[in-house]
């Protein structure tokens, strides 16, 4: 019988000769079945993905590689998981430029090193998707397409519960390289809204924790502030609607699954970075699957105080925007104006011990 609180699930999968099963062939599903094989190659990894491919959450849309409360680069930290030569084939480009507006304000931050890394979400060749796929079939894992497994062990299918919801258009356009993200209350309650544009390709997004039910009208209204900007043509428009669902769970163990990634709620609070937390929960749940390491205690040990943070800077995000208005961001602009842009977002999305107590408080 199966126990995920098992301290030698390693010896009791080997001498028992059975295929460890992994639902979800996103990054927190594949990088659990590479950790896996990189390991050990005694015993049978599969991942059941329920749709045709990988990647299919996404229509190519750009996200973006950066580590809360980390000064590690997102490549190196790639480097980690996927071997150099996918890595290359791999969409892969760094930000060292990004305007940030509100409704009275407009600054610029430029940073030497890589602000984050674009990588490109979806079924195409030169995906993150696709990379984390190549890298799991060089290491002999099994993927099985259109299938779902009910006796897998770990579950990496994505978002249960939604905590916020974004829309993106991801198109060809005309204007030269951009990253603008405009902070807004009339489009972007409780979010934001970007636009980023690598080579003649963009992907606009406006992410919302409020008013979720019209996210069609504030993503239109979105739209039209940056063309009016940009004065930009537009081609090829694709549009997709995503929930995005981060939580702080008691226990990262269900029905004996091992919940990674966003179907733990494993996903920053304020900005929903999610992707290092998807790879590293899969490579946790790999490691505690074959050493003596108890997957909650690593969970809670590598991301909670993190987590919390994320609570705690979204309660203060959406207080001050409740009580302020958009001055609160005009605020927040005048703050950050000349600072290191990459100080700044380490120090935002770092632990302290009053954003802890906030959230044990809040909490
Ligand atoms: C619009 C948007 C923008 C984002 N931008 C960023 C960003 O810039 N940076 C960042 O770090 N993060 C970003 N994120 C978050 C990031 O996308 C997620 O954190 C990440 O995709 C989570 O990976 P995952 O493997 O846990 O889940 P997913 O990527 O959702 O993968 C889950 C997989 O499981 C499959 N599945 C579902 N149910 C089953 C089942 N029953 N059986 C088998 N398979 C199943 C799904 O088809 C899917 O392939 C963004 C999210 C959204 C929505």
């Amino acid at each position: 019988m199966f126990n995920p609180y098992n301290p030698n699930l390693y010896k009791f999968y080997y001498e028992n000769n059975i295929m460890i099963k992994i639902n979800g062939a996103g990054p927190a599903g594949l990088s659990t079945a590479i950790e896996l094989s990189k390991i050990s190659k005694d015993y049978d990894v599969t991942v059941y993905e329920k749709e045709k491919g990988v990647g299919t959450r996404f229509n190519g849309s750009f996200q973006f590689m950066f580590i809360p409360g980390s000064n590690v680069d997102g490549r190196v930290f790639l480097r980690s998981i996927i071997p150099q030569k996918i890595l290359k084939k791999m969409f892969l480009v760094p930000i060292h430029a990004i305007t940030v507006s509100t409704q009275h304000r407009t600054e610029k931050f430029h940073s030497l090193r890589p602000i984050w890394w674009a990588v490109k979400r979806g079924p195409m060749k030169d995906s993150l998707d696709y990379a984390l796929y190549r890298t799991a079939k060089s290491n002999e894992v099994n993927i099985k397409f259109n299938s779902t497994s009910l006796d897998a062990i770990v579950n990496a299918t994505g978002g249960r519960v939604p905590s916020g919801i974004a829309r993106e258009f991801v198109f060809d356009t005309d204007i030269e390289d951009v990253f603008h993200i405009i902070l807004d209350k009339r489009f972007a309650p409780g979010g934001y809204a970007y636009l980023c544009v690598i080579n003649q390709k963009a992907t606009l997004c406006v992410a919302v924790t409020k008013n979720m039910s019209k996210i069609i009208e504030f993503s239109n209204a979105a739209l039209e502030i940056f063309k009016k900007i940009y004065n930009m043509k537009m081609n090829n428009v694709h549009a997709q609607t995503n929930y995005v669902s981060f939580d702080i769970l008691q226990n990262y163990i269900r029905q004996d699954q091992f919940l990674t990634g966003e179907a733990g709620g494993l996903q920053d609070g304020l900005f929903g970075f999610g992707l290092w937390y998807a790879i590293t929960s899969g490579q946790l749940a790999a490691q505690s699957i074959l050493y003596d390491v108890d997957y909650n205690t690593s969970v809670t040990a590598w991301f909670e105080q993190l987590l919390k943070t994320g609570k705690t800077n979204r309660f203060i995000y959406e207080i001050g925007e409740t009580l302020l208005g958009n001055r609160f961001y005009d605020m927040i602009l005048k703050y950050a104006k000349n600072k290191p842009i990459r100080r700044l977002l380490k120090e935002l999305t770092s632990p302290t011990p009053l954003k802890t107590w906030v959230y044990d408080f809040i909490g």
